[in-house]
């Protein structure tokens, strides 16, 4: 496919953007070539500067949960255009917001809303630091929770595929109040408690991992985390992020059928449009600023244009749950002929999915943390990735990031990605 057009605005955005991209895992450095650079989307479909075509399977690293220009959130803007797009003032849009996320969410009583990812995890630690009165926090190997410095010590997405999980500028002093467990280890948290006693303020995860590729909790996990949490009054934080919304409409949380006390939201809650909260169990929501001592803010919170959009997907989805059943069922068939195709060629390796999620590792390991995820030939999933492409099939350029399927995706789609991947699997042959 020609990517004339692509290559032009890498090379020009090198000179003006670091990298040449706003968010490092876009510059496709773990699989070599250049990055597309989009110009529309529809539906399940991605159209780049150079009048190319592809299947998504990215949609937006989670958000686009209806596909792309949905025409419900795309009235619901444009509705919302009408008036100004920011007054630093409240809204009763926010109020309907805020009240839908805690009729959604089990464990969500009260919510703030911020503009990010990122932002929303940060908020949540400081809450969980004010409210227990302790500095140290439990992070797990590989998990990514944006890019606040307490969570980039050993982290996942961009900074594991770029090999650096501990970023530089991250001070001493902060890096030792965040201790590390790998996922899935309830004796390495248990460990970790016992040495800090009454010194940990909160456990934080995704309770489904996205960021070192698809990894579910094993039986017992989130329930263990649990009961270690309430022995020792410790704030347990689930990172929905990714899982909020998608893997059921309460996300990971009604799901597994585990509550925890606070819980981060973030892009899936704006539609595609900058957006993150941080919710949970009113008495520890109650610290925050101006209910309480705890400081947060944002100019842009709760911003009307991403209300309206955020709004317009978690109606949808609420007035149609026959989408979750979709997007379920047609991931297990993408997956259930990726795993056929696999068999078939005498191939060994992994497939991790949940509901709509999944990850193709390239290893012949049972895929359940952070060391596990690292036995994947990278080389191989680069290989495998450039096929894909060159056949139209826009998937996550990195083997360490799940891939999101969208309700607009259907049997003939799935089809075209399961031919694309006949083709790419003989580029990765052992
Ligand atoms: N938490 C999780 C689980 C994420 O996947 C991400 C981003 N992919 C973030 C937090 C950070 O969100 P943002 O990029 O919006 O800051």
């Amino acid at each position: 496919m020609a990517n004339d057009r692509s290559k032009s605005l890498f090379e020009k955005a090198k000179q003006f953007i670091p990298g040449g991209v706003n968010s490092p895992v876009r510059a496709f450095r773990a699989v070599g070539g250049n990055p597309l650079f989009m110009k529309s989307a529809k539906g399940a479909y991605l159209y780049d500067e150079d009048g190319n075509t592809y299947i998504d399977l990215i949609n937006s690293w989670g958000p686009m949960i209806l596909g792309h220009a949905h025409p419900s959130v795309e009235e619901a803007v444009k509705a919302a255009l009408v008036g100004s797009p920011s007054f630093g003032a409240p809204t009763a849009r926010e109020v309907e917001m805020a009240e839908l996320i805690c009729s959604i969410m089990p464990s969500v009583e009260k919510v703030r809303m911020v503009n990010s990812g990122t932002e929303a995890t940060m908020s949540a630690i400081r809450v969980a630091r004010g409210y227990t009165g302790r500095d140290k926090i439990i992070k797990m190997e590989g998990c990514y929770h944006g890019h606040g410095d307490s969570f980039l010590i050993a982290a996942g997405s961009g900074a594991l595929t770029f090999g650096t999980p501990d970023s530089p500028g991250v001070t001493k002093g902060t890096a030792k109040d965040t201790l590390i467990a790998p996922f899935n280890s309830l004796d390495a948290v248990d460990k970790l408690i016992t040495e800090n006693k009454n010194e940990i303020a909160a456990i934080i995860l995704e309770p489904v991992v996205g960021n070192m590729g698809c990894v579910p909790p094993q039986p017992g996990y989130l329930q263990g985390l649990r009961s270690l949490c309430d022995k020792h009054s410790i704030v347990l934080i689930f990172d929905e992020v990714m899982t909020g919304f998608r893997l059921a409409p309460g996300g990971a949380q009604e799901l597994y059928g585990v509550k925890p006390d606070l819980s981060t939201m973030g892009k899936i809650i704006g539609g595609g449009l900058p957006v993150g909260a941080y919710g949970g169990r009113k008495e520890i929501m109650d610290y925050i600023s101006p209910a309480g001592p705890i400081y947060q803010a944002g100019t842009l919170s709760g911003n009307p244009l991403a209300m309206a959009a955020g709004m317009a997907m978690l109606k949808h989805l609420q007035a149609n749950p026959g989408i979750y059943q979709h997007i379920n069922q047609i991931t297990t068939k993408l997956v259930d002929g990726l795993r056929r195709q696999i068999a078939a060629a005498g191939l060994k390796y992994t497939i991790n999915q949940v509901g709509s999620m999944f990850t193709l590792f390239f290893t012949e390991t049972v895929v359940t943390d952070f060391d596990t995820a690292k036995t994947s030939d990278t080389q191989k999933f680069a290989a495998y990735f450039q096929s894909m492409l060159a056949q139209g099939i826009y998937m996550a350029p990195s083997q360490y990031e799940a891939m999101f399927i969208s309700n607009a995706i259907s049997n003939d789609e799935v089809n075209a990605i399961l031919k694309a991947s006949e083709e790419a699997l003989r580029h990765t042959r052992n």
